[in-house]
């Protein structure tokens, strides 16, 4: 079975075959960097983390790009409300500059927590004007764009597929009040790729005029064509950047290159909280902070992020946090247990029982990955591995076979704990087995147990209270 993805703009699931064989061009709409990004948000960048993963495993090689959004994106997501980074800068007092620099770093430290990937680039949209510009240059020679009063708008209607993405019909949106209606634009749904305002603080003399920003549209096209060429294999988002943003995104590209611009489009599901969006707006958002504090790490909450399907919704409550804790432990358990067969130290006699087994996994795992990125369909295929162990369905072959398979899998995962450092469940059981031996007065083997467990790092405490451990510092 090959990989399959299910593409917004067709609607339907497409087999996936890359421009170039053996390499994926792909264009990850960033953070907007006024706040700190929201559980929400890693949601959309976690999918994006897991496919480029899941290509990397089918052995492709991916060039990938997510950008920093630092100015043009405004509170409407459209042509009016304030820049989202000078409102956060005035409420802070700081300078939009600082407050960019800040979150930015705050994010980079996010992903680096949650085991994401490095993408090839972040590019900033502040960095990128000239390349703006020369879109922007390109589609007035074009006739897609005019420029009125130091804004330049593009003419939706020079551009007949605009609409095709989102479903949304330019008659449609011309009646709905979804754009405010501006005079000086030739259709009321025309956006903005230049704009003009002497207030704002983030601002760049041009041709059009001494004091102006980009679109935030404008900033997408500009990027993904510097930083990877005029056509991507994949453009991702979460589910609301469908319309305008991507829509936009589109007309503009296109319409400056003359060809086609991204050949999947793939959104992600907004993460909810009591069946609503999880957004800043509402005020119902989590960062990582606060996911630490209720005692839950980036690991637990990557897997808590991840182990649903991309497009399935998804409900954030600290009892969803709790069940994706205790799984993800039964998958640290998974390995620890294969060691102990692998090592003969249980399990069937046979070394080879059961390496029918590890294949069946592995093809439930793959099956699931290539089904449009479905992680809850691919999961099982670890669990049954788990049973099987449990049950000695496994010999000492299959079970390194598995170990083998189970590293794999997180290469793509990113969760499990794979390396040879002892996790908690590992440390008691040694204990038990030390104080069973203490107990029958076997001190040689007591104190192996003990020596065994300091090699690994591991401090034993003998308290009134019973035995505790730590970790060497
Ligand atoms: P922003 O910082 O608003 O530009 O959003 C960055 C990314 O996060 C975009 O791809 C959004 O679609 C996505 N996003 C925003 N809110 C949520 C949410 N509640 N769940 C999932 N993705 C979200
Ligand atoms: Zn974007």
């Amino acid at each position: 079975m090959s990989f399959s993805v299910f593409n917004s703009m067709t609607r339907s699931v497409e087999p996936f075959v890359p421009l170039e064989p053996g390499v994926v061009r792909m264009y990850n709409c960033g953070p907007t960097v006024y706040n700190r990004p929201h559980v929400g948000n890693y949601r959309a960048f976690l999918f994006a983390d897991t496919l480029r993963r899941w290509l990397e495993y089918l052995g492709l090689r991916v060039e990938q790009v997510m950008n920093i959004t630092d100015v043009g994106h405004l509170t409407d997501d459209a042509d009016e409300g304030e820049d989202k980074l000078e409102k956060q800068a005035r409420r802070e007092k700081l300078d939009p500059w600082q407050i960019s620099r800040k979150v930015t770093e705050q994010f980079f430290a996010d992903l680096a927590a949650l085991g994401v990937r490095q993408a090839k680039a972040y590019p900033k949209a502040s960095e990128h004007i000239p390349e703006m510009l020369e879109i922007i240059e390109g589609l007035l020679a074009k006739g897609h764009a005019y420029a009125v009063g130091g804004n330049v708008y593009f003419d939706v209607k020079s551009f007949p597929r605009y609409g095709r993405l989102s479903g949304n019909r330019v008659e449609e949106l011309e009646a709905g009040a979804r754009i405010a209606v501006r005079e000086d634009k030739r259709n009321p749904e025309d956006f903005a790729l230049w704009k003009s305002d002497p207030a704002h603080l983030m601002k760049w003399a041009t041709r059009f005029g001494p004091d102006g920003f980009p679109g935030w549209h404008i900033e997408c096209s500009a990027m993904s064509r510097k930083h990877l060429g005029e056509r991507l294999d994949i453009h991702t988002g979460g589910e609301d950047n469908i319309f305008p943003h991507h829509e936009c995104e589109i007309a503009q590209s296109e319409s400056f290159s003359g060809k086609p611009f991204a050949t999947y489009w793939m959104h992600s599901k907004f993460l909810q909280v009591d069946g609503g969006k999880m957004s800043k707006s509402l005020g119902n958002t989590y960062t990582l902070d606060d996911v630490a504090a209720k005692g839950f790490n980036a690991r637990q909450l990557r897997f808590a992020l991840i182990r649903g399907h991309y497009r399935a919704p998804l409900n954030f409550t600290w009892e969803s946090m709790k069940d994706a804790a205790s799984s993800l432990e039964n998958l640290d358990d998974l390995v620890v247990r294969l060691r102990r067969v692998a090592k003969g130290q249980e399990g069937a006699g046979q070394p080879q029982a059961g390496l029918e087994l590890v294949q069946a996994a592995r093809k439930t795992f793959e099956d699931g990955m290539n089904d449009d990125l479905n992680v809850s369909r691919a999961l099982p295929g670890l669990m049954a591995l788990r049973a099987a162990a449990l049950e000695g369905r496994l010999g000492s072959a299959a079970a390194l076979d598995a170990l083998e398979f189970v590293r794999r899998a997180n290469e793509v995962l990113g969760v499990i704990q794979v390396d040879e450092e002892l996790l908690p469940a590992a440390i008691e059981a040694l204990i038990a087995a030390r104080q069973a031996a203490r107990k029958a007065k076997d001190f040689k083997e007591s104190d192996r147990i003990r020596d065994e467990l300091l090699a690994k790092g591991i401090v034993l405490e003998d308290t009134p209270k019973g035995v505790v451990w730590r970790r060497k510092a």
